[in-house]
């Protein structure tokens, strides 16, 4: 195999022996750092592994030790590297917790923590059982980045040595590797762990596949290597007028990757294309375009395939050119090009950050890596299916990604099938949440439009607009997946709250009686504390849900003698109580109509608008009335406090007999003789009862009739208007609001 890597890290594969080994590993990029603490551990680690032998023979420290070999390979800060060298005391031997905080302080303690957390968790082949994992996992990891850091290189080096573990171990911890951390590795930049993990996953997930393939690139190489020098030299040829500074490198991709090509296209090896990979490194971005044309006027690029990651770089920070040239005897090759900067990134991710830094912390805007574990344990937060949450921990990992403009010219990355509503929540919370629409290069589109590569996205917002749970059936990110549901849910706590503190002071007044007076002291504390409830609020919520009835509580904190001010009914419940002393049009909301998020809720139709099935409705939480059902276009619910709105709707196919609702309307016709006649066939064909009518005739010779008649919902009155216009005669036809 031609040389792998380009970089500094292909010192990773010189095995760590000894502590000064490893000194000196850390010495070639921080020279002048302090290697107490790291002295320190290792001998904290030795003395704690003593005795502890290797499946492959040797003392157990000589793992710890290439652990952290391997972060100090990626230039880490001494905290991980000492973290590497403790992370096995505490699961494995008798140290505790308590010492390592004792011995190496807070911050270590954590880091060790979390590795250990994560080490705990058993990865389970049942799908169930791997999401609760993973959810652990991304909750250990979420404290401090660099755990995750520590547990790659502990996977690594387990990996490099696998093959002194039972056979059955082997698969399961290759299928695991393969399908958490080497994804996990690229999410966060770092590309040369997670090749290295594929490749070694693939020995022992597909062992006969890898050998074949191993054998097949074997058989070959002698001829890729002297392509490979070919395009070298032609390369170097075409850029030694330039006096450009450069460094070229060539291979063949890794083996996990020409499987997986050969798998998706159902294609031999033979029949893979663009194996061979090369990589120009120089010094500045605009270099970066210069070497990009003149290897474009060496070799005719393929169209489509030329990709340019500087101008946009992915969501992990990688930066480069790709392009995909005819190359010698018209076999494809890639060519990325890149600075030795972009290169450092793409290799080692969102470990480059902390580069020539002893205790450094990444910052906010040099790691978006981070903000995206951040976002994952937010969203975890908020999740409470462990299958949803894997298969986006998944989705979110593997998704291809599209590339979208703001309005200044910035770019933003998404996942494919993203929204207006992802992309304003990536902005801000309060974006999201007023978001009724987009500008998509400078054209309306609604929310639920798809972003597409290359769209300039302006956010249209209003301030009466609220984040609804239908939103969650089109949105893609994360992160306005756990703000709409964090929305919805608050909303839904709030207006309960309402509720029910109304239903407690009807209730109270029903006695005669104020609540302000009875919901304080010992009386009201002991109420609390045998409901199990943590506060009042907590007390009207659940009241307001309808899981605790007022009742009991007046039964408490009332006298025994009190008598209600209006007759007693014992043998009804609370709720059928209050059904009666509302008016007759009151149904429970199930009958008619479903009032979101809340169940046994009582509802009444607002007279100013009295709304049918059909109509668009909205809902008020009025005192002591439970919610009103208003047309969302009457005037009078405009006026309420937008603050007690709940989100209403109709149970289709619910319109039993009994539940019509009576409507007027008012037709205005020519006096002429036997319209009303027409007009009472009319509403009779359509199967609706005039409940009552009055006509009155203008001095202009004109007649106009108001009706009163009983529908089952609006397309039933709205045939009907349809006939009535029909008629000879008849000159308009309106439902009558008030
Ligand atoms: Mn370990």
């Amino acid at each position: 195999m031609p040389d792998l890597s380009p970089t500094e890290l292909s010192s990773s594969q010189r095995p760590v022996k000894t502590l000064e080994d490893l000194f000196e590993r850390i010495r070639a990029y921080y020279p002048q750092a302090d290697l107490s603490i790291i002295q320190k551990a290792y001998e904290f680690s030795e003395n704690a592994h003593e005795g502890q032998i290797r499946r492959s023979g040797e003392p157990y420290i000589s793992h710890p030790l290439s652990v952290a070999a391997i972060l100090a390979d990626y230039r880490l800060d001494l905290d991980s590297i000492a973290t590497g060298l403790l992370h096995d005391t505490v699961e494995d031997t008798h140290a505790t917790l308590e010492d390592i905080k004792r011995e190496f302080g807070p911050t270590i303690a954590n880091l060790v923590d979390g590795v250990t957390k994560i080490s705990q968790i058993k990865f389970k082949n049942s799908i169930e059982k791997q999401g609760e994992n993973i959810r652990k996992m991304i909750v250990a990891m979420g404290k401090d980045v660099r755990v995750v850091l520590v547990k790659l290189a502990d996977r690594l080096h387990n990996m490099r040595t696998l093959q002194f573990m039972q056979f059955e171990k082997q698969s399961r911890i290759a299928m695991e590797t393969l399908e958490i951390y080497a994804p996990l590795a690229g999410r966060i930049g770092i590309n040369s762990l997670k090749t290295e993990l594929e490749d070694l996953c693939f020995r022992y997930y597909r062992p006969d596949m890898y050998y074949q393939l191993m054998q097949k690139i074997k058989k070959t190489e002698a001829e890729t290597n002297r392509y490979i020098d070919d395009v070298k030299q032609t390369v170097a040829k075409s850029l030694e007028k330039t006096g450009i500074k450069f460094e070229i490198y060539g291979r063949s991709k890794h083996l996990w990757s020409i499987y997986r090509k050969m798998q998706a296209r159902n294609i031999d090896y033979e029949q893979v294309f663009d194996v061979l990979a090369f990589r120009v490194i120089v010094n500045s971005v605009s270099e970066c375009y210069e070497v990009l044309g003149h290897i474009h006027s060496l070799w005719k690029p393929i169209p489509g395939r030329f990709k340019d990651f500087i101008a946009m770089p992915k969501a992990n920070n990688y930066q480069s050119l790709h392009t995909t040239l005819i190359g010698p005897g018209g076999d494809r090759i890639e060519i990325q090009i890149r600075t030795r900067e972009m290169n450092l990134i793409a290799e080692r991710g969102i470990a480059a950050h902390w580069r020539y830094k002893e205790r450094g912390e990444i910052t906010e805007e040099t790691s978006q890596q981070a903000n995206w574990l951040r976002d994952l344990v937010t969203w975890h937060q908020t999740v409470r299916n462990p299958e949803e949450f894997l298969d986006t921990v998944k989705t979110e990992m593997m998704e291809s990604e599209i590339y979208v403009f703001t309005p200044n010219g910035d770019v933003k990355e998404f996942p494919e099938g993203s929204t207006p509503v992802d992309f304003a929540y990536s902005v801000h919370t309060d974006l999201g949440n007023k978001c009724v629409g987009a500008r998509i290069n400078g054209k309306i589109v609604p929310l639920k439009y798809v972003l597409q590569n290359g769209d300039t996205v302006e956010i249209i917002t209003s301030k009466t607009q609220e984040p609804s749970k239908d939103w969650l059936k089109f949105v893609k990110t994360n992160k306005a997946k756990s703000k709409i549901r964090l929305f919805v849910k608050e909303e839904q706590r709030r207006r309960s709250l309402i509720l029910g503190k109304d239903l407690v002071e009807k209730e109270f007044r029903k006695f005669g009686a104020a609540a302000v007076r009875y919901l304080k002291g010992e009386a009201f504390e002991t109420y609390l504390k045998d409901e199990g409830l943590g506060s009042i609020d907590e007390m009207y919520i659940k009241i307001g849900y309808g899981k605790l009835e007022p009742k009991n509580l007046i039964e408490r904190l009332l006298p025994k003698n009190s008598e209600k001010v209006e007759p007693k009914t014992d043998d009804v419940s609370f709720m059928e109580k209050v059904m009666k002393n509302a008016t007759q049009k009151t149904r429970k909301s199930h009958s008619l109509v479903a009032v979101d998020g809340m169940s046994d809720v009582l509802i009444h139709f607002a007279k100013c608008c009295n709304p049918i099935p059909g109509d668009s409705i909205v809902g008020f939480i009025s005192r002591g009335r439970g919610v009103s059902i208003h047309r969302s276009d009457c005037s009078k619910a405009f006026e309420l406090d937008q603050m007690r709105k709940v989100d209403v709707g109709w149970n289709s196919g619910n319109t039993a007999a009994g539940q019509e609702r009576i409507v007027r309307l008012k037709i205005v016709s020519h006096d002429v003789p036997g319209l009303l006649k027409s007009m009472s066939e009319t509403f009779a064909v359509q199967g609706i009862n005039i409940q009552s009518a009055n006509i009155r005739t203008t001095k202009d010779k004109k007649a106009v009739c108001h009706f009163e008649i009983s529908v089952k919902d609006s397309s039933q009155l709205n045939q009907a208007i349809f006939e009535l216009q029909k008629i000879k005669g008849i000159l308009g036809v309106s439902r009558e609001m008030h």
